[in-house]
């Protein structure tokens, strides 16, 4: 077992008493963070050798980005419907042609997509796709790793995928297949209270309480998407679920736009997750998420990109600045949310979101997912150790991305991707994306 000891001048913890080190340590072994300290508390005596490697670093040390909702392979789909509403765009044009995907399609799109996203500094994402085994296969060979959570979802064009009782089962199977893997955990994906009949929902809840199995579904996106279920079930979408049982697991809504203070009050009694998608939402003027009320009330809110077709960019530091942004917005307020919450969002709450306690921060503990960040002159001045957060959620990219660890693994050195070449996966995609376009 050897250990790797990283110093670097600057340390952003988010553990619990939210410290920025600087200067700092950060050790870790066998896929696993053991200590994370400041460099001038404790000056460690031993020396290189065999067992120990240590690497000194010129930027910023954080935990990777936890991506809490995500169709990554849909690189393939990229752009294609663009000014749709969110209903017009499924039933129109993302239907049609992903009921033209094959598996390899599927894991061509996530190798390009994954490896956008670990460029990105996401070292963890929740995904939910067509083909799930070739999904997790495809994060998995690029040193993603992600929450896989197969759908069911049963929509015109989809027969080829079988029934929703086969769609269970095979999503059953896959949940045993990768139980002890270190990259991929599997939950499950009913696609939303509208799309998925009661009947199917139903099963899929009940599978996932009785496995104890994470439930992602996509929650009061659209406002249209309240009106269908308060029409037919009396009742909001956080209310019609939990009546069908859905709060005990963990639930992870996505979206979470048209929340009523009674559904805030829900979500938060029972720690269900919300991945806030600020992005997609505007680009599809679905609404304006209330970010403030959920956080206010106790619920964890992750910050996701959502599929590279909903938005279309796989880039989470983005993503934090248009959630501080529309929060602000939503509230007339400048203080409505800041980067210091927006960083959290992408790290420890998003963990939170998830019910994982070993992700999403630099702690003795946790997981061995790293990102390096840059001080170029973007991320400047450095004032004090607390302006760097500011600089890295309002200034910083993709760009500043210098190296990335997932379970102590390399996956991104000096910017390059390991796995993957960038160029011929693009050309792949191109090429699938032509055929899947075709009428
Ligand atoms: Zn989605």
């Amino acid at each position: 077992m050897s250990t790797h000891r990283f110093h670097a001048p600057y340390v952003v913890t988010q553990d619990a008493e939210d410290r920025v080190l600087a200067p700092g340590v950060v050790e870790i072994a066998d896929g696993w963070i053991t200590r994370v300290e400041a460099a001038n508390a404790a000056p460690a005596p031993d020396e290189p050798g065999p067992g120990l490697q240590i690497h000194h670093l010129d930027g910023v040390l954080l935990p990777g980005f936890v991506n809490t909702h995500a169709h990554t392979p849909m690189t393939l789909l990229r752009g294609a419907g663009e000014g749709l509403p969110v209903d017009r765009w499924l039933t129109e044009v993302m239907w049609p042609r992903e009921a033209r995907l094959t598996a390899e399609d599927v894991a061509w799109g996530m190798r390009l997509g994954a490896t956008q996203l670990l460029r990105g500094g996401i070292t963890t994402s929740v995904e939910m796709y067509f083909h799930p085994e070739a999904l997790a296969r495809a994060g998995r060979e690029v040193g993603l790793r992600t929450v896989v959570t197969p759908p069911v979802l049963v929509a015109p064009g989809l027969e080829h995928h079988g029934s929703w009782q086969q769609q269970l089962e095979r999503a059953l199977e896959l949940a045993d297949l990768f139980r002890d893997d270190p990259l991929v955990d599997v939950g499950l994906g009913p696609h939303s209270a509208y799309a998925v009949p009661t009947e199917p929902l139903v099963a899929t809840i009940d599978a996932a309480v009785a496995h104890g199995l994470l439930l992602h579904v996509h929650v009061a996106e659209g406002e249209h998407e309240g009106d269908v279920i308060t029409a037919e079930h009396g009742l909001s979408v956080p209310r019609y679920l939990e009546r069908l049982g859905a709060l005990g697991t963990q639930l992870l809504a996505a979206h979470g736009v048209w929340l009523t203070d009674d559904d805030i009050a829900l979500l938060a009694a029972h720690q269900t997750g919300v991945a806030h998608c600020p992005a997609s939402n505007a680009k599809h003027a679905s609404g304006l998420a209330p970010v403030r009320a959920l956080r206010a009330a106790g619920v964890p809110v992750g910050i996701a990109t959502d599929g590279p077709a909903s938005h279309d960019r796989l880039d989470p530091f983005e993503e934090a600045r248009t959630a501080i942004r529309l929060a602000r917005l939503r509230e007339r307020d400048a203080g409505a949310l800041g980067p210091r919450e927006a960083l959290r969002m992408l790290t420890c709450e998003a963990a939170a979101a998830l019910g994982r306690d070993d992700l999403g921060a630099l702690e003795a503990g946790r997981r061995a997912d790293l990102i390096h960040l840059e001080l170029g002159p973007d991320l400047g001045p450095v004032l004090d150790p607390t302006q760097l957060v500011t600089h890295v959620v309002f200034s910083g990219s993709p760009a500043a991305v210098r190296d990335v660890w997932v379970g102590g693994q390399p996956a991104v050195v000096d910017h390059r991707p390991l796995a993957v070449d960038l160029t011929g996966a693009s050309a792949e995609v191109t090429a699938r994306a032509r055929r899947v376009a075709r009428r």
